[in-house]
């Protein structure tokens, strides 16, 4: 496999703050990453990096083997990018916000028109290819800037957050579209602070707290690692959390508990791990 993005060192200062700090990791071409996150770990900042938005201050940053700060335009034309602010044009019909993008791609006709009917169908807004953005819902925005993004056939996708405020239902139907893409073969790297949104779609996770990486591996290697039984204790207000090899030790531990008050056991998950590890939570 080749890696499709390469991160080594990469360091990002703003106002002599470090946002990002010395993140190194590589995502292999297909794969489906997620950096999971608290908001302000620097997430948005290492995408923007990544999709040549904003230049790192030190490091050596690869995407689709192109150097991201020398060859720039390279990488443009192998990514595509969705981020959290919905950036299509609200005055502009859909069919519009895509006829843009294709001509800014320079893709030509009839090619440019296939491609946008081809996308249009595959996020279900067919049907409004005529009306103004404006009046689209937010899922719907948000499935159009999908579209949009895939209309070059970018080779990786980028998406900062792609559900966030969206209700559940929209939410899920954009995974099954996120999902889909990768099966069809495409890499992405998404950020979220989503639990769900991780385990729902990626093959593996970056956890990113104040600029660092502090932990990265599959979901199962990760539970392996820190424990995939849990015993929760109720002190107060407040729950007390114990990792354990297996759950069945947790079980265990609390049958030999002679008051067992306030205690119960769960399969740890991500967002219990993302606690032990930063003693945070993820919102
Ligand atoms: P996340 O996406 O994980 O929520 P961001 O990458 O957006 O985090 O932000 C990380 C930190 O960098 C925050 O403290 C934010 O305020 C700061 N930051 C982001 N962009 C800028 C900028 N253009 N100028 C100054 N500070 C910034």
């Amino acid at each position: 496999m080749t890696a499709a993005v390469s991160i080594q060192n990469v360091h990002k200062v703003y106002n002599n703050v470090p946002v990002v700090n010395n993140l190194s990791l590589t995502i292999q071409s297909g794969e489906s990453f997620g950096l999971l996150g608290p908001n302000g770990a620097g997430k948005s900042t290492t995408i923007r990096m990544l999709t040549t938005l904003t230049e790192p201050s030190d490091g050596h940053l690869v995407v689709a083997g192109h150097d991201v700060q020398r060859q720039a335009t390279e990488v443009r034309r192998e990514i595509g990018v969705v981020l959290q602010q919905t950036s299509v044009d609200g005055d502009l019909s859909v069919w519009e916000n895509m006829e843009l993008h294709g001509r800014m791609h320079h893709i030509p006709n009839p090619q440019r028109q296939r491609r946008i009917n081809q996308w249009l169908e595959f996020v279900e807004l067919s049907d409004r290819r005529d009306d103004k953005v404006k009046t689209l819902s937010g899922g719907m925005k948000r499935r159009l800037q999908i579209a949009r993004a895939l209309l070059h056939e970018p080779k990786i996708l980028f998406l900062d957050e792609p559900t966030v405020g969206l209700d559940p239902q929209t939410r899920r139907r954009l995974w099954e579209i996120i999902r889909g893409l990768n099966q069809q073969g495409m890499t992405m790297l998404l950020t979220t602070h989503y639990m769900e949104e991780v385990e729902y779609l990626c093959h593996r996770v970056g956890i990113l707290d104040q600029g660092q990486l502090i932990e990265a591996g599959t979901l199962p290697e990760l539970r392996r690692k820190h424990g995939e039984g849990l015993v929760m204790t109720q002190q107060g207000d407040r729950w007390h959390y114990q990792f354990f090899p297996t759950l069945q030790a947790a079980n265990q531990y609390l049958e030999q508990q002679p008051d067992k008050t306030g205690m119960m056991t769960r399969p740890s998950n991500l967002e219990d791990i993302f606690v032990e590890l930063t003693g945070r939570n993820l919102d």
